[in-house]
């Protein structure tokens, strides 16, 4: 095969205005059948135009991950690209966040990291959303074909996994409706180790259902900081999430601000010295408060790559998708394993629930007096939100401010949480002392 021409003149261009040979190697995998295609595949133009002119994906997370997850999805054929982040670049992004230059600095991820992509790859649009994934309405994530998250936090693909799994619809007989299952992909590193997996609610396990996956988070109980210190992270915390609200009540914590971090570790020091523990050190403090992953750019690569592919597969059907769960461990040598996790029937997200029904009119209060006679073994005291984690009512703290609630409709409640339509069925969860763990109550008002 030839190189491409300088001469712009002479450039050959197909009837999508693509530079004819450009999607050569794509061509490989959608223009012909083989053995590993998936279910239904049909190779062709057809397919081909649906990656390129239907499907629309939305990224979360412009860092380390997303950069990587934009320009492969960009250079995998995908046309229609969304982002979403918070943040804006930092200098300590630039060494694995390379769509950013120096010159960035200080300028929101989601935006530029969209400009660079569409410099650089013709014909792909990226539309940049400089903001947290909950200031998007719920219904705003239903446009979206495929949802692939590059985050580094728990309560961010928590938030999204439960606003997934909020649209599953069940059928009669418990099966989900498949034209309600909306497929998240998910990766995440650390360090040399990372993941990348496929969440199709109501079909593979959700975020939820394996929860156990992620090591305790390193969050220790106040409790022991404020009265049983062991470690020296427990003396850094207690410095820096107790200690400075009293002592330095009008300021607010800035951790990156020197100041601020040397007398975390000073009061950190004494606070070690007086109950015997050793290894507080200002580096120590910094890795603790700051709660700073190494990040290694390799290992982001590994991760979009595959998060990538796993998208490729899902629009096209080219090849079977992965069932479900791929870690990879760069540590020591190179180590890969796929494993199909389990859904969890019990999972408050993704499982079908115990159906209730109940009459239109029936209030939040109508609904936890019927809860606790149908649960009368298990359900005593139940607290009550949405699969969205909205608290519609709670005991305890929570008591007093959610207590107006119980004479309001249900059908009102739970309108409300899908932006104020005629929605009569909905998931709530219901919390008890006497329960494992959540119960889900697929609810309809009728
Ligand atoms: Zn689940």
């Amino acid at each position: 095969m030839e190189g491409p021409d300088v001469n712009m003149q002479s450039i050959e261009r197909d009837h999508r205005g693509d530079i004819v040979g450009r999607w050569t190697d794509l061509d490989y995998v959608l223009m012909r059948d083989g053995p590993s295609a998936g279910p239904g595949f049909e190779p062709g133009e057809d397919t081909k135009s649906v990656l390129m002119d239907v499907m629309h994906v939305l990224v979360l997370g412009a860092g380390g991950l997303g950069c990587e997850l934009l320009k492969d999805l960009a250079l995998s054929g995908f046309k229609k690209i969304d982002v979403i982040d918070m943040d804006t670049i930092d200098l300590s992004n630039l060494n694995r966040q390379f769509l950013f230059r120096p010159h960035d600095i200080g300028k929101p991820k989601a935006i530029i990291a969209a400009e660079r992509v569409m410099e650089r790859v013709e014909g792909v649009t990226v539309t940049p959303h400089y903001c947290r994934i909950e200031d998007k309405d719920d219904d705003w994530f239903q446009q979206f074909h495929i949802i692939i998250m590059g985050l580094d936090s728990l309560e961010a693909r928590s938030y999204m996994n439960a606003v997934a799994c909020s649209f599953l619809r069940f059928e009669a007989d418990g099966t989900p409706d498949q034209s309600t299952i909306k497929p998240l992909i998910d990766g995440g590193t650390e360090g040399w180790k990372g993941h990348a997996r496929v969440i199709l609610p109501g079909v593979t396990p959700c975020f939820h259902c394996t929860m156990w996956l992620f090591p305790p988070q390193t969050t220790y109980p106040l409790c022991t900081l404020a009265e049983t210190p062991r470690i020296a992270a427990h003396c850094i915390e207690y410095a820096h999430l107790i200690q400075w609200g009293n002592e330095r009540p009008n300021e607010e914590f800035d951790a990156d601000d020197p100041e601020h971090m040397k007398w975390i570790y000073e009061n950190a020091m004494r606070r070690a010295e007086a109950f015997g523990i050793e290894g507080v050190t200002l580096h120590h403090t910094m890795g603790v408060v700051k709660n700073i992953i190494p990040a290694i750019p390799s290992t982001n690569a590994i991760i979009a790559g595959q998060c990538a592919l796993e998208a490729l597969k899902m629009a096209t059907m080219c090849a079977k998708g992965m069932d479900n769960f791929m870690m990879y461990n760069g540590s020591d040598g190179v180590y890969t394993h796929t494993v199909a996790y389990e859904k969890d029937p019990d999972c408050p997200m993704c499982s079908p629930g115990v159906a209730m029904e109940l009459p239109k009119e029936s209030t939040l209060s109508d609904v936890i007096d019927a809860i606790v006679k149908k649960f009368e073994d298990t359900v005593a005291l139940p607290s009550i939100s949405t699969s969205n984690g909205t608290n519609l009512y709670m005991r305890g703290v929570l008591e007093e401010a959610t207590r107006d609630n119980l004479p309001r409709k249900m059908s009102e409640l739970l309108g409300e949480e899908h932006g104020g339509g005629e929605k009569l069925d909905g998931l709530i969860i219901v919390n008890d002392k006497k329960l494992k763990g959540p119960l889900r109550v697929r609810l309809s008002l009728a």
